[in-house]
């Protein structure tokens, strides 16, 4: 029998199908990336997306919340104990608009905030000119080391002591390394600015224990709940119990309306998912999947922007192989492994045209690839950089990696909405 969706709207269930397969028969090393687990695709599938409850727990503007009140209280105790929290607020909609909560709860239009530059592994929502972040505020930016590849704390410092920021922004989307967030408190102590850490990228990491948190330094925490964490696409704001009352009234009514209660309800499952030992397991498997990746790219001759890794993301800078980031990528996802292109610090090229590949290890991990994987990755990867117009071995590659991705089925891609035997816990 043909599912209520097939039914009534075929071509909808057709392309969702035929991602959802795309998804499972790919090697996906988008680093922002993952899968989630099918118990979490079921929340996010649920009538909860049905529900209106503007407000918080006890304070609604709608009937009918006896349900979602608990579902949002749990979210929030599970959040609260995964990171050691004082306060989180669940109803952020994604990674973007939390930030622009957190800038609502402690900014004017004008303030001045520090971020990292975009091409040095920034986030847009930090102040990149073209963000809005850019535009309502005087956005000063600080780069990474020309040389090493990575923040240069002196340099940070430096720069935080003579602009004096409102807020001192940690943390990025293309960071291949440890961030040391008692420095950055540090740093935002001495020159008297709040300190906003964005652990979009790495949260499942930190959740893990498989990266230092920067809850307990930092004045704010943000995150998406869909990279690492593992949840559904959202995002979440945490804090001291000092600002939380500024945060909560930021997201709602400053910024929002009514939370996304299937999300909510998706993301406590995800925060359930990831209490479990097993969660540690995987967080630290990320790590080491990255470092073996790295390594035998390394061997191949890549450049590896810092030479390295310690988290979940490798950034190579193509330039020594006289490859622009776009043409690799294209030729890869036709050998069946998925990658983004992505601006190099001091990149010469344009971000939509940059000189650098962005990828990551939590999918392939979730699937549960191991380091053999990881090499093999890296072996095709050079192969496909050897003879990017070689479409005849882009094809026997992307047979390879339907055999591999046969023998590590991905959770929830092997049905048209998805149940699998293989539940990532
Ligand atoms: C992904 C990301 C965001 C934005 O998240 P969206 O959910 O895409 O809006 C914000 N900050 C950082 C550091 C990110 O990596």
């Amino acid at each position: 029998m043909p599912s209520s969706l097939e039914a009534n709207d075929p071509t909808i269930s057709r392309l969702i199908a035929q991602e959802t397969q795309r998804q499972g028969s790919k090697i996906r090393l988008i680093p922002s990336e993952n899968f989630v687990s099918s118990a979490v695709l079921e929340a996010t599938g649920s009538a909860l997306t049905n529900k209106y409850s503007e407000g918080y727990h006890g304070k609604r503007y709608y009937e009918g919340q006896e349900f979602i009140d608990q579902i949002e209280e749990l979210a929030i105790d599970r959040a609260k104990d995964v990171f050691g929290s004082a306060h989180a607020n669940v109803q952020p909609y994604s990674g973007s608009p939390a930030n622009l909560a957190a800038y609502l709860a402690f900014c004017e239009p004008g303030d001045k905030i520090m971020g990292m530059h975009l091409p040095s592994g920034g986030h847009l929502t930090h102040g990149w000119k073209v963000s809005i972040s850019g535009k309502f505020f005087n956005s000063v930016q600080y780069q990474v080391d020309k040389e090493t590849g990575r923040i240069d704390l002196d340099h940070v410092r430096e720069m935080a002591m003579k602009e004096r920021p409102k807020v001192l922004w940690a943390g990025g989307t293309a960071v291949p390394r440890t961030i040391d967030f008692s420095a950055f408190a540090e740093i935002a102590k001495e020159c008297g600015a709040l300190f906003f850490a964005d652990i979009a990228h790495i949260a499942g990491l930190i959740a893990g224990g498989a990266h230092p948190t920067p809850v307990g330094l930092a004045d704010v925490v943000t995150t998406t709940t869909h990279k690492t964490l593992r949840g559904p696409r959202g995002g979440m704001i945490m804090a001291s119990e000092e600002h939380a009352k500024a945060v909560d009234r930021a997201v709602f009514p400053g910024l929002q309306g009514g939370p996304h209660n299937h999300t909510t309800a998706a993301l406590a499952v995800a925060l359930h998912e990831a209490q479990q030992d097993s969660f540690k397991t995987y967080a630290h498997q990320i790590v080491s999947n990255a470092k073996a990746l790295a390594a035998r790219l390394s061997e191949h001759g890549f450049e590896l922007v810092s030479g390295g890794t310690d988290n979940h993301l490798i950034l190579i800078d193509l330039t020594n192989k006289e490859l622009p980031g776009k043409v690799l990528a294209k030729a890869l996802d036709r050998a069946g492994i998925v990658s983004n292109y992505n601006s190099v610090p001091y990149d010469t090229r344009k971000p939509f045209d940059p000189s650098g590949l962005r990828i990551g290890t939590p999918a392939v991990t979730t699937q549960g690839m191991g380091e053999t994987e990881m090499v093999k990755i890296a072996d095709w990867m050079n192969e496909v950089a050897n003879s990017v117009g070689d479409e005849g071995l882009q094809e026997r590659i992307a047979g390879e990696v339907r055999e591999v991705c046969k023998a590590f089925p991905a959770p929830g891609t092997s049905g048209t909405c998805g149940t699998s035997a293989h539940t990532a816990a």
